[in-house]
């Protein structure tokens, strides 16, 4: 009986490629990596194995701006993609996650808050760049991470413009990707972020991103600390895509 489920589920899911548009990217988002027992820090013994297990499975890590240009057929991106993410700049990012990810030679993006930077807690502009120099690329997570939605148009406009202002003067590279703080967009808001000059944004939404996504409502798969943290990692990247994002799995 276990057979025959299976089974299906698995015809399931090739269907669901075949209608599906083109291959599934997977665009992980983590928060802090430290030895702290919430959902939103992930201890670094952990943050190595998973590190680990993207390596050994064949996943190759992307940039927003390789992922921008897999999406509109500039190029054609690896077998398995994975953009690794990081909202807020928190300084354990540098201190804990940065070494992980060289050992495994993986890429990573930071979603940054430039009025956070340098405040405790937070990375520096000095760990920014050079983390960027060992193959992290930094991004815009807006101005103050204030609740866009509640916001007028020209502090929303404020809150995307400068931050990516700020952040190029910094570090002397085009800032064109976006993560919405706490993930809430609209269309209104999505709009304003592509007139500032941004190219594409992710938010908190669970999904993976294919080419039927909308450049300004990437969605992305957090990654928490649980009571079971390594399997619903594994379960979260390779099980999602096919079942639950068409309401068959509720987790
Ligand atoms: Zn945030």
């Amino acid at each position: 009986m276990a057979i025959l489920i299976l089974f299906a589920r698995i015809s399931f899911a090739q269907d669901v490629q075949e209608i599906s548009a083109g291959p599934k990217i997977l665009v992980l988002n983590y928060h802090q990596v430290q030895d702290v027992f919430t959902s939103l820090s992930m201890p670094p013994k952990l943050f190595d194995e998973q590190m680990n297990y993207l390596k050994t499975h064949g996943y190759s890590s992307i940039t927003p701006e390789e992922l921008y240009k897999g999406l509109t057929g500039e190029i054609e991106l690896p077998l398995k993609p994975v953009l690794i993410t990081f909202d807020d700049g928190y300084a354990d990012n540098y201190t804990n996650a940065f070494p992980i990810l060289q050992s495994y030679g993986m890429r990573a993006t930071i979603f940054i808050i430039p009025a956070f930077v340098g405040k405790k807690n937070y990375l520096t502009w000095d760990q920014l760049r050079e983390m960027e120099l060992g193959g992290v690329t930094i991004e815009s997570h807006t101005l103050n991470h204030r609740k866009l939605e509640e916001l007028p148009d020209e502090e929303i406009r404020s809150e995307l413009l400068n931050s990516k202002l700020v952040l190029e003067e910094n570090l002397g590279h085009a800032v064109e990707f976006l993560a919405y703080p706490t993930g809430t967009y609209n269309l209104h808001i999505a709009g304003i972020a592509k007139d500032v000059g941004y190219k594409g944004a992710f938010t908190i939404k669970y999904g993976n991103v294919d080419l039927g996504s909308n450049l300004f409502a990437l969605a992305r798969v957090p990654i928490f600390q649980t009571g079971n943290t390594m399997k619903d990692f594994y379960e979260r990247i390779e099980y999602r895509q096919s079942f639950e994002e068409f309401g068959w799995v509720k987790r």
